[in-house]
């Protein structure tokens, strides 16, 4: 099944409805949480730690989508559509940086 950001956003918001619905906002947590997992990242990147056998524990891949998660988490306190915001910089960009290729004409694997 496809996975999107739109799906992911809208995940985490029903999973901290449940979880920690007291926390749903708090968007300075998840800031400072996101920091701290881009440190994480630096540190498997400098020791070129990658994903063996499934086993994502202590990887980038696994720090990768930490970072990802606390991006997704502040976005939903914001209730910001990352798809959307994602479409509108990269026009932006487009036009900044003269290039011609279109997110839509882009086809997925598989
Ligand atoms: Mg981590």
């Amino acid at each position: 099944m496809n996975l999107t950001i739109k799906k992911m956003q809208k995940y985490l918001k029903e999973k901290y409805k449940i979880i920690k619905p007291e926390e749903m906002n708090n968007t300075q947590r998840y800031f400072l949480k996101l920091i701290e997992e881009v440190g994480e990242l630096a540190e498997v990147i400098r020791k070129d730690k990658r994903m063996e056998d499934g086993n994502i524990k202590g990887t980038i891949e696994e720090e990768l989508s930490d970072v990802l998660y606390y991006v997704l988490m502040i976005a939903n306190t914001y209730d910001i559509d990352l798809e959307t915001s994602f479409r509108l910089k990269e026009e932006l960009n487009s036009k900044r940086y003269n290039h011609k290729l279109k997110i839509d004409n882009i086809k997925e694997d598989n």
